[in-house]
């Protein structure tokens, strides 16, 4: 740190990505990417006079984006906010609505509590239950904007639109944010909730169901009032926040529904058969909703599992969290995959067995 380093942010912890890895070629299931390339209308869009145009700035408004967005959700484009990946857009959420704190699952998206230190807000959290779940009673009681994920991060569990519902309803002077990330492999989305609620901000990205995480696109639904909000933080901070090639590349990418459709349909069929599979090998896990399980095995630890996956070229996530210090998140990615996930598990499992 420098010593021009302003005092105010000396102390904060940056989030930490899951790797990126260069130097060997593993079976990468860290970061819940998808394992399909993104849509062929997507290839197609981004062409070279696309690129040759990036002389040019990039639509501030995003309106082909937008509007592409606003037509699959039937909504308007004016409930439609778009950000550099749904980091970006959750953000600036945080700093629109933090004044009186957030409150948010104690096992969630780790970059949650790294937002509001960045913008000093206070952050409390509610205890998820014994068996990880997230008690929506819980979150009517706290204090402050409320933010969780739906499935929740880690553990892929899942509230009802009616459970949401309840809290959004509890207390219409707070902002509720439904971070729904990974809500297309299996949930209901509550972005038609957004239509009876003015504190109801809808989160979602185009990294997981839509194949873009390089893309950085992500996106908000909400009340014309909260969007506009976000979009006053934008134009005074940075106005072209997405560039032209992901802006096309993502117009395409949404417009494709059937190809999500089926790309997501794949992953939940492989994602039931890792869970039958792992289970009969005495792993216990959450009952995930979404694209990755979070599981613990009672003959090896979990930081020893991961470690032991990557020596075998599968690279999984160790978050090491308290309360899931046993437990390794591992995206669901294709069948090939996952068969080879199973058998590098087979290995482990027999060398820790002698
Ligand atoms: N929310 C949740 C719950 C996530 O897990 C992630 C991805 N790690 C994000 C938001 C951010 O996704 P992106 O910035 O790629 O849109």
């Amino acid at each position: 740190m420098s010593r021009f380093f302003s005092s105010e942010l000396s102390g904060i912890e940056p989030y930490v990505p899951g790797e990126q890895p260069k130097d060997r070629k593993y079976i990468k299931l860290n970061t819940n990417e998808s394992p399909f390339p993104p849509s062929p209308d997507v290839l197609d869009a981004v062409t070279r006079e696309q690129t040759a145009d990036l002389r040019l700035y990039s639509d501030p408004t995003a309106a082909e984006l937008v509007n592409a967005l606003a037509e699959v959700f039937g909504t308007d484009p004016q409930n439609v906010f778009v950000g550099n990946g749904s980091d970006e857009v959750l953000a600036f959420a945080f700093y629109a609505y933090g004044e009186k704190g957030f409150t948010g699952p104690d096992i969630s998206y780790g970059f949650y509590p790294v937002f509001s230190q960045f913008f000093g807000i206070d952050y409390s959290t509610v205890a998820l239950k014994s068996d990880l779940s997230l008690d929506p009673c819980d979150l009517i009681n706290a204090k402050g904007s409320i933010v969780f994920a739906n499935p929740n991060a880690q553990t892929g569990l899942y509230l009802t639109p009616e459970q949401i519902r309840s809290v959004v309803e509890s207390d219409p002077d707070r902002v509720v944010i439904v971070d729904e990330a990974y809500i297309d492999f299996g949930g209901e989305s509550v972005i038609p909730l957004t239509k009876e609620y003015k504190n109801l901000l809808v989160v979602g990205t185009f990294s997981k169901s839509r194949s873009l995480a390089g893309a950085r696109v992500g996106f908000a639904v909400g009340d014309g009032e909260l969007i506009s909000d976000l979009n006053t933080l934008k134009f005074s901070f940075n106005p072209y926040n997405l560039n032209r090639l992901s802006i096309v590349a993502g117009a395409a990418a949404v417009r494709d529904t059937e190809y999500t459709a089926k790309c997501t349909a794949e992953i939940i069929r492989v994602r039931e058969w890792l869970k039958k599979e792992l289970t009969d090998r005495g792993f216990e896990m959450t009952d995930s909703m979404a694209n990755f399980l979070l599981v613990s095995h009672p003959g090896i630890s979990g930081k020893d599992y991961f470690q032991r996956l990557r020596e075998r070229g599968v690279l999984v996530r160790y978050l090491g969290d308290e309360r899931i210090k046993n437990c390794v998140r591992i995206t669901v990615g294709s069948a090939e995959q996952m068969e080879a996930l199973v058998r590098e598990t087979d290995n482990i499992l027999a060398e820790v067995d002698k």
